[in-house]
């Protein structure tokens, strides 16, 4: 059995996070390594590698997990100022957790294009 990601580590309540969000659903939580002054991460609570390995049936969840993004940056007083959402799909990306998540990033102006 493959070992479980940091991510599911989380979910199942074995490792802390300073969580923002959750239902049955879904998990927000800070990033531990924050490169905005809002730095949080919202995750399904079902292992979905990356948006390449999501299936017909996840389109709900994958809606879900923006819609929360949404709510929890609205709730962080990010709505006026702005802020981004970012997937990191595979390598090229620099993926490096294999459990999907949104990046939310807000605070400071952000540039264009990303790095
Ligand atoms: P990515 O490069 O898109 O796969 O991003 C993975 C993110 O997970 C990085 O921004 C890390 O800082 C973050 N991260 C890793 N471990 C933890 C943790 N234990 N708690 C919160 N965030 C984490």
């Amino acid at each position: 059995m493959q070992d479980k990601t940091i991510f599911q580590r989380i979910i199942d309540k074995e490792i802390p996070a300073t969580i923002l969000f959750e239902d049955d659903k879904v998990l927000a939580f800070k990033d531990v390594n924050p490169v905005a002054p809002c730095h949080f991460l919202v995750i399904p609570k079902f292992p979905i590698v990356n948006l390449t390995e999501a299936k017909p049936e996840d389109e709900p969840i994958l809606g879900h997990l923006l819609y929360v993004a949404s709510q929890v940056a609205k709730v962080q007083g990010l709505s006026e100022s702005g802020y981004r959402v970012v997937i990191n799909n595979g390598k090229d990306a620099n993926q490096t957790v294999f459990h999907l998540h949104l990046h939310v990033l807000g605070g400071r102006d952000l540039t264009w294009p990303p790095g």
